[in-house]
């Protein structure tokens, strides 16, 4: 067999596992209706939780972006890239974070590598929760540091861990969790996680690509939420999510911050952000700043929802976030309730192995600031024909 076959081969393995991405297109913009297939549906999928991806004044300072700064950065940031648009996104950002300033890099993806290898030497360990994001692991991944994985959000666990790495002389410590996990709606226990980490004297990193934008006064995130500024080390972010644009970030002290721009290396080694991506950013921070409109209705939203679907008799497990995972455990009737919906004209996706556990298929529900009590109202009716049908209300 060439390599071809053999990729051809594996993927029929994976899509007879029911395991085969199925990538879906969308032929209109970003916002509560899609079209797809030429059919228009209810968007209950994508991580834009504000509603500001097709944001009338997100558009406008991003074209107002392009007019003054052209259309790419010309250069690595370290290099020649760096446009006074990328300083005062930086400063704005931290500002509204209230940290000392903040480094952005392409996506939150490259975040995660632009810090961990940065600061993690051979002689260092790195104590990560067992659910953290794929570009965690990755991160972690280019280190040569000692790792050591605790259970997801248990702080005795992570005790444990940090004796562990005491007792082989790690030298710095470095704990990362996601803040809010995105595959549940479940928050990490930070202040516990505070506690412990000074007890022994270790960093603490959380990355908080989904609370950014949803969490805390104004969308300023899980730090701000529990009243944690200074005692969190890093905070890794996204652009791409609720601020509906895209792009990364690490946020914490300056001298970090200096450091990040000499070592880094998706700083160093890839143009950053292009001008209309800065631009439609510090709209987003400007808008967040000034009100929490956005905010509030995303959390209204996701309460409304989050009741009626629990009076109907779903389960929607752990959730404490506006992301609404219904529960249904078996992969097959995941599937089979995700392509009814989709029948009835609302696109949630079916959530499985290897995503989540064996045995904890759901759907996962992402209510959005974009979505109508009418939107809402039109779903639940949906859930409610469905969880009938398939006997699971
Ligand atoms: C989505 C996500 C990322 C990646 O963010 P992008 O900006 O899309 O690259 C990183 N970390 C976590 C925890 C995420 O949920």
């Amino acid at each position: 067999m060439n390599i071809y076959e053999e990729l051809t081969k594996e993927m029929k393995e994976l899509e007879e596992q029911g395991l085969l991405v199925n990538i879906r297109t969308l032929e209109s913009a970003q916002g509560a209706w899609l079209n797809m297939n030429g059919k228009k549906v209810l968007n209950m999928c994508s991580n834009n939780y504000l509603g500001f991806a097709n944001d009338e004044r997100l558009k406008k300072a991003s074209i107002k972006a392009i007019e003054e700064w052209g259309v790419g950065p010309g250069a690595v940031r370290s290099i020649a890239g760096t446009l006074t648009i990328h300083n005062t996104l930086e400063s704005e950002l931290a500002k509204f974070k209230h940290v000392e300033d903040t480094l952005v890099v392409q996506s939150g993806f490259n975040a995660n590598q632009a810090i961990i290898p940065a600061i993690m030497r051979s002689e260092d360990a790195i104590l990560s929760d067992e659910l953290n994001h794929a570009s965690i692991i990755d991160g972690v991944r280019l280190t040569k540091s000692k790792k050591y994985v605790w259970k997801h959000k248990d702080v005795k666990s992570l005790e444990e861990a940090l004796k562990k790495a005491d007792s082989e002389n790690a030298k710095r410590k470095l704990i990362i969790t996601d803040g809010v996990f995105s595959m549940d709606g479940d928050v990490a226990p930070l202040p516990e996680i505070c506690d412990v980490a000074e007890k022994y004297n270790a960093l603490v990193m959380v990355d908080d690509a989904h609370g950014e934008g949803v969490l805390g006064s104004n969308g300023r995130g899980i730090v701000d939420h529990f009243g944690l500024h200074g005692r969190v080390d890093i905070e890794v972010g996204t652009l791409s999510k609720a601020f509906g644009v895209v792009g990364g970030f690490v946020a914490g002290k300056k001298e970090l911050i200096k450091y990040l721009k000499q070592k880094a290396r998706p700083f160093l080694f890839s143009s950053s952000l292009s001008p209309a991506e800065s631009g439609a950013a510090l709209e987003a921070i400007k808008i967040l700043t000034e009100n929490d409109i956005e905010v509030k209705k995303l959390w209204d939203n996701g309460k409304y929802f989050q009741e009626k679907m629990r009076e109907m008799g779903f389960d929607t497990g752990e959730t404490v976030t506006p992301i609404t995972p219904v529960m249904l455990y078996e992969a097959k009737t995941a599937k089979k309730f995700s392509s009814r919906l989709y029948e009835e004209g609302i696109f949630a996706s079916a959530i499985g192995f290897p995503t989540v556990p064996k045995g904890k298929a759901r759907i996962r529900v992402m209510i959005s600031a974009a979505h109508s009590r009418e939107d809402l109202d039109f779903a639940l009716e949906k859930f409610k024909l469905i969880g009938k049908e398939l006997e699971i209300i």
